[in-house]
């Protein structure tokens, strides 16, 4: 560890702030300036309720200005995560289908997430409206969830100060990262492309049908993801993908339709 002011490991933190259907625009301001504070300046707005010139969100912006309005605005988060290689929802409580995805305190899950950021693939950390939180199908994008470790009698945060906590473990690890080790993985719209390719050819096939098919393309989909698959690796799969449905198309009538039962063991079960 280093505390050196002029290290160049110190430079900006190839992370992006996704901000899901703010509603205060105070917390825009001041999570444009934790952001500034933290080395950070790629933020994306989905759906914003506030609005980033609302002299609230100009205050509390102070000298990081220039943050918010160079913000992106979009209406998806798949669009939000475009570009970026991992990705990690922060939520205080995590229910449902979601609870295959890894889950941990930022430290658990920051560090290994640097790992896969680079200037032109940068990691995504993504926070949800102050009402309501993210929803299970804004949780299921993204790699890892993230959750501060609060006190249980109170465990949500202000949004803007959870903002400032995982900017700040995302600096701590930015600067104490090894060098790099392992190829950068491929794209979210890359990887969730190949999603829709491999979904197409478990269906076809048999493999994703009943009331368990949405769980089990939720698994198959985090167990490629977390590996952070590269580029050659989603050819390779699109390949796989892609000799199924041949297959199944050129036999019809003989992949479709097996009973429960009689399937192999699958990934995952949950009961
Ligand atoms: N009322 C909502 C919380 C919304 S707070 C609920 O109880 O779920 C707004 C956002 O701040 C959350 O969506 C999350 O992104 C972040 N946040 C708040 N508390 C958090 C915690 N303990 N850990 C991680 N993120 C948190």
């Amino acid at each position: 560890m280093s505390a050196d002011e002029s290290s160049p490991r110190q430079g900006p933190v190839p992370c992006r702030i996704v901000l899901v259907e703010t509603h205060y625009a105070g917390n825009l301001g001041s999570v444009a300036r934790a952001m500034r504070n933290m080395g950070m300046s790629d933020l994306v707005l989905v759906r914003p309720v506030a609005r980033r010139d609302d002299t609230q969100a100009v205050r509390m912006a102070v000298h990081a200005g220039d943050v918010l309005d160079n913000a992106r605005i979009v209406t998806t988060l798949e669009e939000a995560l475009a570009g970026t290689s991992q990705s990690a929802a922060t939520a205080a409580r995590v229910v449902g289908p979601v609870r295959e995805i890894k889950k941990g305190f930022p430290r658990d899950i920051i560090p290994a997430m640097v790992e896969f950021a680079t200037t032109d693939r940068p990691v995504a950390l993504v926070f949800g409206p102050e009402p309501s939180g993210l929803t299970t199908a804004d949780v299921s994008l993204c790699h890892h969830v993230v959750k501060i470790p609060a006190d249980h009698t109170y465990s949500s945060l202000n949004l803007a100060q959870a903002v400032a906590i995982c900017c700040y473990e995302m600096r701590l690890a930015w600067i104490a990262r090894a060098p790099r080790a392992r190829p950068v993985p491929a794209t979210f719209e890359s990887q969730d492309q190949l999603f829709r390719h491999l979904r197409e050819a478990l269906e076809a096939v048999g493999y994703l049908f009943g009331e368990k098919q949405e769980t089990l393309m939720h698994g198959v989909r985090h167990l490629i993801s977390r590996m952070g698959p590269e580029d050659r690796d989603i050819k390779l799969l699109h390949g796989l993908a892609r000799q199924i449905l041949w297959y199944v198309r050129t036999h019809p009538g003989e992949a479709v339709g097996l009973a429960p039962e009689e399937m192999p063991e699958q990934f995952p079960r949950e009961e």
